[in-house]
């Protein structure tokens, strides 16, 4: 655990960049899912396209995390990052085993 040791972690500009492209790439590809998931009639494409809306969300954060700790030096915001992405990643992985239909409103 980088927080209780209060050890920085290495900003990696490379990392930034990877989740700059997924927070811009993964909606477009979710909602091109979608599409053809419409036209199909496909539940599991449906279901999939969820899966780069979450990494959206998922990047976004991670995103916030490196570029405060970068910009800013404030270390503890990559693992406090980490630890916002907990509950998504459960609620999701929760959803997904349930093979729960859709019923939330989409973009
Ligand atoms: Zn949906």
């Amino acid at each position: 655990m980088d927080l209780l040791k209060g050890e920085a972690p290495r900003a990696t500009y490379f990392g930034i960049i990877y989740a700059a492209a997924c927070v811009i790439v993964m909606p477009v590809l979710a909602r091109a899912k979608r599409r053809v998931a419409a036209q199909l009639n496909s539940q599991a494409l449906h279901a999939d396209s969820h899966q780069s809306d979450i990494c959206a969300y998922l990047s976004l954060i991670l995103l916030l995390g490196l570029a405060l700790n970068a910009v800013l030096g404030w270390w503890w915001a990559d693992p406090v990052a980490a630890l916002c992405m907990l509950p998504i990643i459960i609620r999701e992985g929760i959803a997904g085993l349930r093979g729960e239909t859709c019923s939330h409103a989409h973009f």
